[in-house]
């Protein structure tokens, strides 16, 4: 079944991996997949260096996750540097091994670029150029609560969001947003913009300091108060504050739950011991179980 079927059913439960380095093993991956899969996740999906640095190491991961027979693998896919020849060829390589679930992106431009330098600008066209030539794909794109940094307004922002829509995406996944009632004002907005796709809200895990912090304000997102007051506190201390910040995920994880999400996607960042921590805290285990 596709993810966006699956979404109409009941709120799907995901996870996010990266690969590997192109010189490093993929045993660590693989080993993380395993603990993920414990969780019966209703896709993994993996992301995609911009300009297909690591494009090998991505198909990669998706070809073992479709192997394990265990979840839906979904792979992440950008603009950047990619003619529509390449784009049709990694395509039908992804097809040919069963994959046909793909996250439509542009990406964002490698340093001292100011455009994509391939055949397509915005995500839209490679939206619809997928739905074109290769209708099987199940596509998600991605949505920005807090407004993509590069957008002047969120009304021009949430336009260009219905133009994804419009060419054909079938689901939405956001972008890190710490934030839970500006996620549900954006939610509103875009519902009454007529934008109606199911939306997959993504979830970082609080784990170390400066990585939270690069993370959340590289994308434009905001640090709310509660979050800036464990850093404040623990920011010196990497073990109370990985303490706190679980506990923190955890209850973003429920103010998302309660806040009527279609999907919970969790950033796994390939820390399953983590991870496992924070969903056994949750009890999503369980909660994953009951929604089937
Ligand atoms: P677009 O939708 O094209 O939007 C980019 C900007 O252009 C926005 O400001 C938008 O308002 C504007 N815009 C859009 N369409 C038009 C138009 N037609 N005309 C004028 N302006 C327009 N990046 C990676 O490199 N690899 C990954 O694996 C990856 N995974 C991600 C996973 C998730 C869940 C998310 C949310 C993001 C991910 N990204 C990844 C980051 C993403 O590539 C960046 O956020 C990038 O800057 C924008 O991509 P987009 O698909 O949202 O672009």
């Amino acid at each position: 079944m596709k993810i966006s079927e699956i979404m109409k059913q009941k709120m799907s439960f995901s996870f996010e991996v990266f690969p590997p380095k192109m010189d490093q093993p993929m045993d660590n991956l693989l080993d993380t997949l395993e603990h993920l899969y414990v969780f019966n996740p209703d896709f993994i999906s993996c992301t995609y260096g911009a300009g297909g640095t690591n494009a090998g190491r991505n198909v990669e991961v998706c070809r073992a996750i479709k192997k394990s027979g265990r979840t839906i693998p979904v792979t992440h896919f950008t603009c950047i540097g990619n003619t529509k020849k390449d784009i049709k060829k990694s395509l039908q390589t992804y097809l040919d091994m069963g994959i046909d679930h793909i996250l439509a992106l542009r990406g964002d431009f490698p340093k001292g670029w100011e455009g994509t330098r391939g055949d397509f600008d915005y995500a839209n066209e490679l939206v619809a150029f997928i739905k074109k030539n290769f209708p099987e794909f199940c596509i998600a794109v991605a949505g920005n609560p807090e407004k993509h940094f590069q957008a002047d307004s969120f009304e021009e922002d949430i336009a260009h969001l219905r133009v994804k829509q419009d060419a054909g995406a079938d689901y939405i996944m956001t972008q890190l947003c710490h934030d839970v009632d500006q996620y549900k004002w954006w939610a509103e907005k875009i519902r009454k913009s007529g934008i109606l796709l199911p939306i997959d809200v993504g979830v970082m895990p609080v784990l170390s300091k400066d990585p939270i912090v690069r993370m959340t304000v590289s994308n434009g997102s905001a640090i709310p108060r509660e979050l800036a007051e464990i850093i404040a506190r623990y920011g010196d201390n990497p073990e109370d504050f990985k303490k706190a910040g679980k506990e923190y995920t955890v209850k973003q994880i429920y103010r998302f739950i309660n806040a009527g999400i279609n999907g919970l996607h969790i950033y796994s960042l390939n820390r399953w011991k983590d991870i496992t921590d924070i969903l056994d805290e949750s009890g999503i285990r369980n909660l994953n179980e009951s929604l089937e």
